[in-house]
């Protein structure tokens, strides 16, 4: 090959806007030999819902690559094994990437720009996930902010947005190269097929059209309506943001457009940033303490009485605890891969406080069925939810799932959607069947234990022992 093209390694960064590795890259005026490696995830292995996501989001970048007159390689193997290969078959001598900031990918990919530097291979990483590279903010004394008000206050003062840009049109890719077929490595689910529900358009273009119809509908009234579940008042996002097919930075700039231009309150669209800045505060923590995923983060909270409850477990994940608030949130998480951010919380809470099953139970089973599952929020937020976590809910809010549902899912349309054997229940008894009269139950023609289950516990019992668990742990016992 006459001029040595630069390996782009593809990652969780899997579109072409606003793609800084790509850009760099493209800089160079060489060619450029687009890669992906299917490799152990360093930290974790990917959850299933995850792969059924990367599957199509591969799709889709190797359908854009094509129309800029690129392809995408695929590979599968150690990553490290897998770049030197191709560095060998093209006489590549530079690789690319945007940074992965988990612990253990940080780590490995550290290692790799080690070993490639030593062979004199030119390898660069960019931040192309976050709104700011974690460790870039920190607090006056130069540790990691624990409070997420003054971290985001710090990152929206320093950050400087970058300029949006659309990547090179054309993109000249050496053509003999070979590609695994991404057929082979059966990413979708088969026997059974358990993703039929998921009603997603992975890739770049699916995550702009979904920014797109969240600013057009649900932002104007973001701060009230994101916590009605029977509303399409959020943006859906997450998973885009996950597979980084957009960038954070995007999606800050278009909602802030959107407020300039006057379509939506400016206080609207700061919300919205502010949960994005979440997610850079999720990724921040877990880079600063990087034992998060398997100790809680206030480390009393390890002692905490954790019961050992496994028929408990398997009711709340298949949506059968007997409230139906909890049982809708599970039910959509199986069917479509994602659940509403106010029932995450109403549903986390139920299983570490109600049930007293550890948090990191209930964390994986995210991590499996989720299609934005990610690392850092998952744990932050499971934490934020258990009580242990830095910024966390305070031990004492225990979320009723009964007053939950009917202040926020009033009208019923969330759990009748989810559990539809309540469908004929009025929205008087909805959120709590088995308080309903006998006669009311037979015109809705509803057998509490049959159709649908009485309650696994009873609430205030429940709340009374779990205080009585948190209240050791936290001292105030
Ligand atoms: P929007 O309301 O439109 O928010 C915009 C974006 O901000 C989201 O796409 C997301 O990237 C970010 N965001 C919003 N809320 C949070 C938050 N609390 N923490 C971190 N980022 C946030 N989010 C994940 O992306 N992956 C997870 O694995 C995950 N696990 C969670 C587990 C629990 C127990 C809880 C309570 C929350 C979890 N979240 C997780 C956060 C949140 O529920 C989702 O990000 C949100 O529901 C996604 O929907 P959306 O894109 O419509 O959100």
């Amino acid at each position: 090959m006459a001029t040595k093209p630069v390996i782009l390694w593809f990652r969780r960064d899997l579109r072409l806007h606003d793609n800084p590795a790509l850009n760099h890259a493209a800089e160079t005026g060489r060619p450029i030999l687009p890669v992906f490696i299917l490799d152990r995830n360093p930290d974790r292995q990917t959850g299933a819902a995850s792969l059924w996501w990367l599957d199509k989001s591969l799709r889709a970048l190797d359908a854009s690559l094509q129309t800029r007159g690129s392809r995408l390689i695929l590979r599968s193997g150690d990553s490290l094994s897998q770049l030197q290969k191709l560095i060998q078959e093209t006489n590549a001598d530079a690789v690319f990437m945007n940074r992965l900031f988990e612990p253990q990918a940080f780590e490995r990919d550290a290692e790799i720009a080690h070993a490639l530097k030593a062979d004199a291979v030119d390898c660069r990483g960019f931040n192309g996930s976050l709104l700011c590279r974690p460790g870039a903010v920190l607090n006056g004394t130069g540790g990691p902010y624990k409070v997420f008000t003054p971290f985001l206050k710090a990152l929206l003062a320093q950050a400087e947005p970058p300029a949006h840009t659309t990547g090179p049109r054309e993109i000249d890719t050496p053509t003999a190269v070979e590609s695994e077929s991404i057929d082979d490595w059966k990413l979708h689910p088969t026997g059974p097929d358990w993703s039929k529900g998921f009603d997603w358009t992975p890739g770049e273009d699916g995550g702009s059209a979904a920014l797109s119809d969240f600013l057009a509908h649900g932002l104007k009234a973001y701060s009230v309506g994101r916590d009605h579940p029977d509303r399409p008042a959020t943006s859906r996002l997450s998973p885009h943001l996950h597979w980084g097919e957009i960038s954070p930075w995007r999606a800050v700039e278009r909602a802030r457009d959107a407020a300039a231009a006057g379509k939506v309150p400016a206080a609207e669209a700061e919300k919205f940033v502010a949960e994005i800045g979440w997610r850079d505060f999720s990724a921040h923590l877990l880079h600063h303490f990087p034992t998060m995923p398997e100790r809680a983060f206030r480390p009393e909270y390890d002692a905490m009485p954790w019961r050992d409850d496994p028929k408990g477990l398997e009711a709340w994940k298949r949506g059968r605890t007997g409230y139906p608030l909890v049982d809708a949130g599970m039910r959509q998480l199986w069917a479509t891969g994602w659940m509403h951010n106010r029932v995450r919380m109403v549903v986390a809470s139920f299983l570490v406080k109600h049930l007293l099953i550890d948090w990191r139970e209930g964390e994986a089973w995210f991590w499996d069925t989720l299609v934005d599952a990610d690392l850092a929020s998952n744990v932050q937020n499971w934490q934020w939810v258990a009580g242990s976590g830095a910024d966390a809910a305070p031990y004492f809010r225990i979320f009723n799932p009964i007053a939950q549902g009917e202040k926020f899912d009033a009208k019923g349309g969330y759990v009748r959607r989810w559990v539809p054997e309540l469908r004929a229940l009025s929205d008087r008894w909805l959120q709590a069947p088995w308080t309903a009269p006998a006669e009311v139950l037979r015109d809705a023609g509803l057998r509490l234990g049959k159709d649908y289950p009485h309650p696994i516990l009873d609430h205030g019992q429940a709340r009374a022992r779990a205080l009585d668990a948190l209240k050791t742990v936290s001292g105030r016992g």
